[in-house]
C-alpha cells in the first residue's frame, strides 16, 4: 500500500509562538533539515507533498524550485502560520490567496493542496473549506480527528472524502488515527513520530494497512535539525517541540525502508477511484 508522505516546509521559528520581530531576526536553518530529508527521500526514490509557507517560498525560492523539479508535489501551508480559528474568514482568504500565488510563481506549478498551520481547521473554522474551494484548492489535509488542546475535530470522519461547500468541494485527508478501547490516538507523524517508540508507529501503519487505509504521514524539516535554537514559550507546546529530536532521522530512514509512500495527489487519485466504484 502507498501511504502519503507530507512535509510542512517552515523554519524552526515559524511554528513556535514567539514575537514576529524576533522571528524576523532569527537564524535561518531550513536548509539543514531539508537537506537531511531530501537525502532520505532520494535514497528510497520517494516523492512527497511539500506544504510550503508563503514567506518561505519568497525567501527560499531556489529550494522550492528544486523540490518541484525533483518531481515532488508542492502544496500551500498558508502565510502567517497563525491559527485559522484566530482569523476572520476575510483575513484567511487574503493571506491564503497571497501564499498560493507566491508559491505558484516560485515553483512554476499549480498549487491545489492545502494544510493549515497547527491542523487548525476545527469546529470554529469550518468556513475555511468554503474559502479553500473558492481559491481553487482541490484537497486539504488539516483535520485531526482527535481531541487536542490546540486542534482536532474528534467526531470528524476518519476516512478521506469530499467536503461540500457552496463554492465547490474539497477532498479532505484527515490526519491518521488509531482507535483503542476507550481512547483514540494519532497514528504517527511529527511529535507523535518522535515521542512514540518506532515499533508503535510501525504497529499503527500495519494496522491501518490491514484496514485498507492509507496513512497521512507528516514531518517538519526542523525535526531533523536537533541543533536548532531553544527558545522559551508555552510549556505545553515546548514539551512536544523539543522532545526526542536526535533519533528522528534514523527512525525516518527505517520507516522509509519498511513502508512505501507517495505524494497526497497520488493517494487522492486512488481514493477518488474507490469513491466512484
Ligand atoms: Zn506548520
Amino acid at each position: 500500500m502507498l501511504h502519503a508522505f507530507t512535509v510542512d516546509v517552515e523554519d524552526w521559528f515559524d511554528g513556535v509562538p514567539i514575537d514576529p520581530l524576533e522571528k524576523a531576526g532569527s537564524e535561518r536553518r531550513l536548509g539543514i533539515g531539508m537537506g537531511v530529508l531530501r537525502e532520505l527521500l532520494d535514497d528510497r526514490s520517494t516523492k512527497a507533498t511539500f506544504f510550503v509557507l508563503g514567506p518561505v517560498a519568497k525567501e527560499q525560492s531556489a529550494l522550492i524550485r528544486a523540490l518541484a523539479s525533483d518531481g515532488h508535489e508542492i502544496g500551500c501551508h498558508g502565510w502567517s502560520h497563525d491559527l485559522l480559528y484566530s482569523m476572520t474568514p476575510e483575513r484567511f482568504r487574503r493571506e491564503t490567496e497571497d501564499a498560493k500565488k507566491a508559491i505558484e510563481d516560485v515553483s512554476g506549478t499549480r498549487v491545489s493542496a492545502y494544510r493549515a498551520a497547527y491542523f487548525s481547521i476545527t469546529e470554529r473554522s469550518l468556513w475555511a473549506f468554503d474559502v479553500l474551494a473558492e481559491l481553487g484548492f482541490e484537497c486539504d489535509s488539516s483535520v485531526f480527528p482527535v481531541r487536542n488542546w490546540r486542534y482536532g475535530i474528534p467526531d470528524f470522519d476518519t476516512a478521506p472524502g469530499p467536503v461540500y461547500t457552496p463554492s465547490g468541494s474539497v477532498f479532505e485527508f484527515p490526519l491518521s488515527v488509531v482507535d483503542y478501547p476507550g481512547r483514540r490516538l494519532p497514528a504517527t507523524g511529527g511529535a507523535y513520530f518522535r515521542i512514540y517508540p518506532y515499533a508503535l508507529t510501525r504497529l499503527h501503519l500495519r494496522r491501518l494497512e490491514k484496514e485498507g487505509r492509507p496513512v497521512v504521514f507528516y514531518i517538519h524539516p526542523w525535526e531533523l535539525d536537533p541543533g536548532h535554537p531553544r527558545v522559551a514559550f508555552h510549556w505545553k507546546a515546548r514539551l512536544t517541540h523539543y522532545w526526542n529530536l536526535g533519533p528522528t532521522a534514523g527512525k525516518l530512514e527505517r520507516l522509509l525502508s519498511e513502508f512505501s509512500f507517495q505524494p497526497l495527489g497520488g493517494v487522492m487519485v486512488h481514493e477518488l477511484e474507490r469513491h466512484r466504484t
